[in-house]
């Protein structure tokens, strides 16, 4: 295959419901052995892109193309079954007449029966399922299942896996245990997937590429440091991890005068000076200094065991909040000294005539 070819290429796609245009000119692409994240709040349009994907719904314009030939257009529909893609659902959708090793096996009947064996041992191995090949899906933990799952998907070596909120019935503990290890094996096998959740954690740790969707828009396609340390809109920004806007106006390149006074650093975007923002402080750009002259009230705290999330209010009566160690335990309504270190200013021109 042609190295800068991707194996997935989901071009300007357009989907409705009747009159209800659901996915809006989306546009991504995932390079081969990527995995990409659709997130976004509910009914924004994640599961109707996996499933427009996987061949279940048709489109009005724009192309689906998988490792470079049409899967979906406007006047082509691949069946689901010739897209050589694998799924894994919420539920898991598990035979439950069937053992552990027999769901992992069950798309592989065209296999003779050595290789057939051989490739569920492997999958089985590689999911950590050895001794549990023999027992039915009732009889085995919710997290196994996920990974049985998870197997049977693999098993025809799919050029495409797609996964729809695959940990969403587990536990917060082992959903962020199996987000990693699923990871490591998609990454072992060198498989390109697509997940969707609205999960930004589960988003952040298994994603190369994040696609933030709202009400049917692809508002951005990046990596997970560029989504959250350069949100290419309002709603991304106020999505994607915690912070607080606050007003400002831009002194000169790289600075602005704000409640937490005079900030330089990087824009995120170019503004010309004289020009009002919103500016994105997110808590790990405050620290707590007891002693600094600069002071803000506790409004709110939220313990996190190792930290506390700060809600403080500044002299201007804007808020922001501040990330700091939970040895610092400050009571509701104390004022407390901050010092802003904010080097990548991410900020929302309001206004920009000087
Ligand atoms: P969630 O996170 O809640 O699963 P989502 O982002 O996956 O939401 P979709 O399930 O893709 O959202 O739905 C997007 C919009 O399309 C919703 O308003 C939904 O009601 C609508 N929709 C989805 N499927 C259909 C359908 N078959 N017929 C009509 N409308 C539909």
């Amino acid at each position: 295959m042609n190295q800068s070819q991707p194996l997935l290429s989901v071009e300007q796609v357009c989907k409705s419901f009747g009159n209800r245009q659901v996915s809006k000119n989306i546009e991504f692409f995932l390079q081969k052995g990527e995995i990409g994240c659709l997130l976004g709040p509910s009914g924004c349009g994640k599961t109707t892109l996996l499933r427009v994907i996987a061949g279940f719904e048709s489109i009005q314009s724009g192309a689906v193309r998988i490792d470079g030939r049409i899967v979906s257009s406007s006047t082509t529909s691949e069946p689901p079954e010739r897209r050589a893609i694998g799924m894994v659902f919420q539920d898991y959708a598990l035979f439950p007449h069937l053992c552990v090793s027999e769901n992992v096996g069950f798309g592989l009947g065209k296999l003779p029966k050595s290789e057939r064996q051989k490739r569920v041992g492997d999958l089985l191995c590689l999911v950590g399922l050895e001794e549990v090949a023999n027992n039915y899906p009732h009889e085995i933990s919710g997290g196994q299942q996920q990974r049985v799952a998870l197997a049977r998907a693999l098993a025809p070596q799919p050029e495409l896996l797609l996964l729809d909120e695959p940990f969403s019935n587990l536990d917060a503990l082992l959903r962020e245990r199996l987000t990693v290890e699923v990871r490591d094996i998609l990454k072992e096998l060198g498989t390109t997937a697509l997940l969707v959740t609205h999960n930004q954690h589960e988003a952040f740790s298994v994603a190369d590429k994040i696609g933030v969707l709202f009400d049917g828009t692809m508002q951005q396609w990046d990596d997970a440091h560029s989504i959250y340390h350069n949100p290419a809109s309002l709603e991304v920004a106020k999505f994607v991890g915690e912070g607080s806007l606050i007003s400002g106006k831009v002194e000169a390149p790289g600075k602005i005068n704000t409640a937490l006074g005079l900030l330089e650093g990087n824009f995120s975007t170019p503004c010309l000076d004289g020009c009002s923002v919103d500016l994105l402080i997110r808590p790990e750009d405050i620290l707590h200094v007891e002693d600094e002259s600069m002071k803000a009230r506790v409004l709110k705290k939220s313990f996190r065991g190792p930290n506390i999330v700060y809600l403080l209010q500044l002299p201007s009566g804007e808020r922001c909040q501040a990330l700091v160690s939970s040895h610092h335990n400050h009571r509701i309504g104390e004022e407390i000294g901050i010092l802003p270190e904010v080097d990548n200013l991410i900020v929302f021109p309001k206004d920009c005539q000087p």
